[in-house]
């Protein structure tokens, strides 16, 4: 058993040796984050139909057994003169999925191709459809305003989705389309090699980490992704309905801006 009241404490994780595992690597900061407020953000709530934002409630924080697959680096497993603009093409009208009969627009990504940081969300809503381009909605604008608290702009990071077009009805993406997708996505990483992946919400931190574990078991920690940095937080969209849990994604912001020698902004 796990001790999970120390973790609900704060004062864990405590690692259990369960064997051979290889190919976990989760690299654990060693001090404790600034308990800094977070962001100024007055957003009204509403509820959302993605399940997947939501960390499982009844979910303690036991220790995140993740087995992050050993791939060749982001460095290593470019496809020769491969580019953002290669990447679209491929896609072009895309029909691989079901999810190109209700969709208006392929959303593909947005930003700095020379990105340190990459912000990878789940798909797709309404707004986003509309305007082909990723986060422009309230959670998009929750987004913005968390980029510019760590003293960035949108322009400065890389922002995209694990699929790119719109699950009808805000669904989950599903299996087969994260499948079908997913692989885009990977090529976009691999062009961008952003120093730090910031996975928003289950979905993306699930694809990119191999794990259907849930997100509040390992949000907040550093993974080695082919080489780059990975942590994920939860997606916006959590926060427009639980603004509680701001502080913890903002200490997870902190942790990114540690990690990319990054001040947050000035207060006026
Ligand atoms: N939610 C996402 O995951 N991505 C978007 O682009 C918009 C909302």
């Amino acid at each position: 058993m796990f001790l999970h009241y120390a973790d609900d404490l704060r004062l864990g994780p405590y690692y259990r040796d369960r064997g051979p595992c290889p190919s976990f690597r989760s690299a654990r900061p060693t001090t404790l984050a600034t308990e800094d407020p977070p962001p100024e953000t007055a957003v009204p709530r509403q509820p959302s139909p993605r399940a997947s934002y939501a960390p499982a409630s009844a979910e303690p924080r036991p220790v995140p057994i993740i087995q992050v697959s050993t791939g060749v680096s982001l460095f290593e497993q470019r496809i020769e003169n491969d580019s953002l603009e290669r990447i679209r093409e491929d896609i072009g009208d895309c029909t691989r999925c079901k999810l190109h009969k209700s969709r208006t627009n392929i959303v593909f990504g947005v930003g700095n191709s020379k990105a340190e940081l990459v912000f990878v969300g789940e798909g797709p809503g309404h707004d986003e459809d509309v305007q082909g381009e990723p986060f422009v909605g309230r959670a998009g604008k929750l987004l913005t305003q968390m980029i510019e608290a760590m003293g960035l702009r949108r322009p400065d990071v890389y922002i995209c989705n694990v699929v790119k077009c719109r699950p009808p009805e805000n669904r989950l993406p599903e299996r087969d389309e994260i499948n079908t997708c997913s692989p885009f996505l990977l090529r976009q990483l691999a062009v961008i090699q952003p120093k730090v992946i910031c996975c928003l919400g289950a979905c993306a931190a699930q694809t990119l980490l191999g794990t259907n574990q849930g997100i509040s078991r390992f949000r907040g920690e550093w993974f080695d992704y082919r080489g780059a940095k990975l942590m994920a937080t939860y997606h916006p969209a959590y926060l427009l309905r639980n603004p509680n849990a701001k502080g913890e994604v903002w200490r997870d912001l902190r942790k990114v801006m540690s990690a990319l020698g990054l001040q947050p902004k000035q207060r006026r």
